[in-house]
């Protein structure tokens, strides 16, 4: 259930078409409006608040997200997320993990007795077997090391909807104010929001952003290699970058934000990549 009956809307270049049409009104960018959650699109990046159906408590989740989740079972906080992957399994296949199925454990030994000559599959030789044949298909010994089966697994959660990458509230904020798409996965990597009609990726660098330098976990320079390495991967696959740094944490005025992103579309047309924005400036 989610508690809101409207949402306030911000209009902007990438909503308006939508509003004026399902409103049968004109309006202009700017405009604030009131949305009955019933007119918001599938696809709406904007946070509303639902009732966890197992333990009662409000919480706060993007409205897509709240969509897909419906189409699976019932709406849950992040903390009741492993009680409903239990209940899943239970409806689906009737035990709390599929590896308890009387039929799926009678495969998996007697694959075991062909491959390894065991009922286990784990004998120090086929540990060892496994670490060489990860060395000679992906380039190291395990499976979480490797970009490619990273990429995979981000890819895998995020259409789950299991996607616990930290998000700021202005990053939130930005996606909800652009339609963009919150933690899209690319790669390895998560883009902070994503403009999937203009193509381009907006990074959001609040004053939590470089924690790990001031927590000693990296060095200055390490972090600003592993940032440069992420804006790469993003260049590298056709997505030129906004990225938005505020050391104070807050966010210029919405017509500001869009101003910027505006002028940003228009010189990635002329061949730039990546753009910084620093405010206040
Ligand atoms: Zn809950």
């Amino acid at each position: 259930m989610i508690l809101e009956e409207e949402v306030k809307m911000v209009i902007n270049q990438f909503n308006i078409e939508y509003y004026q049409k399902i409103l049968n009104t004109k309006l202009k960018c700017g405009d604030r409006i009131m949305v009955s959650i019933k007119d918001l699109p599938e696809t709406s990046g904007v946070v509303i608040t639902a009732i966890c159906e197992y333990c009662g408590q409000s919480f706060r989740q993007q409205y897509r997200r709240y969509v897909t989740a419906g189409l699976t079972g019932k709406h849950c906080c992040s903390k009741c997320r492993y009680q409903k992957i239990v209940d899943l399994s239970m409806e689906r296949y009737g035990t709390k993990c599929t590896l308890n199925l009387p039929e799926v454990h009678q495969k998996m030994v007697h694959n075991n007795l062909l491959k390894y000559g065991t009922t286990h599959s784990v004998t120090p030789e086929s540990y060892a077997k496994r670490g060489e044949t990860m060395k000679k298909r992906y380039g190291c010994e395990y499976s979480l090391q490797s970009p490619e089966i990273r990429a995979k697994a981000n890819q895998t959660m995020y259409e789950l909807g299991n996607c616990e990458v930290f998000s700021s509230k202005q990053q939130e904020y930005l996606c909800t104010l652009l339609n963009g798409i919150s933690n899209f996965p690319v790669g390895h990597y998560h883009i902070d929001c994503f403009l999937k009609e203009q193509n381009i990726g907006i990074e959001y660098s609040g004053r939590g952003h470089d924690l790990s330098v001031r927590l000693g976990d990296l060095t200055e320079k390490e972090f600003q290699a592993r940032e440069k390495a992420r804006h790469t991967y993003f260049l590298n696959h056709n997505i030129p970058i906004i990225e938005f740094v505020s050391h104070t944490d807050k966010l210029p005025p919405d017509d500001e934000i869009i101003r910027y992103v505006n002028e940003s579309i228009e010189k990635f047309s002329q061949g730039l990549k990546y753009i910084q924005i620093i405010f206040p400036n």
